[in-house]
């Protein structure tokens, strides 16, 4: 490559480099424009702080409130989803049933990814539902069991130092 090309390349590469940086900056400026919008009701947020979220002390409570109402709402759905796990598991003991296929009890609605805690032990992943422990494989739940020692049992993943 001779001088005058190298020359060109390089003017180029600088080329490309500011166009890419104008880019950068009318995304900047875009995406400054989004956050001068009131994170409730959308609208201009006309004075005050470049980097503020909201329009008013109204928008910042409701938006607030609406983000603790969705927190406990996503909660909720999560206890109600492992008491129907737990309600599946009690009813496969009380048949006396301490295995069973994975496709069958997703079938009567068990959810495999909820546990309340789950553990390796040798080569299989032990997982709890509350009070009810259980293997899990990719295909089969088995050895599912009352937990009878409660109080050992919600020590599980706290660590004493002390003693
Ligand atoms: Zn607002």
């Amino acid at each position: 490559m001779n001088s005058h090309k190298k020359k060109k390349n390089f003017l180029q590469t600088i080329d490309n480099e500011f166009e890419t940086f104008q880019l950068c900056a009318m995304d900047y400026k875009v995406n400054e424009r989004k956050r001068s919008l009131c994170l409730e009701c959308g609208n201009q947020i006309r004075y005050g702080r470049t980097d503020k979220k909201f329009c008013c002390e109204d928008c910042r409570t409701r938006h607030h409130n609406n983000m603790a109402k969705a927190g406990r709402a996503f909660r909720n759905k999560v206890i109600g989803i492992l008491n129907r796990n737990y309600e599946i598991l009690d009813s496969l003991l009380e048949k006396g049933m301490d295995s069973a296929e994975l496709v069958d009890i997703e079938m009567m609605g068990f959810v495999p990814g909820m546990s309340t805690s789950c553990r390796r032990s040798g080569k299989h992943n032990v997982f709890t539902c509350y009070d009810i422990k259980y293997i899990l494989t990719r295909t089969k739940i088995f050895s599912i069991m009352k937990i009878n020692n409660l109080s050992v049992n919600l020590r599980i993943g706290t660590e004493l130092k002390d003693q």
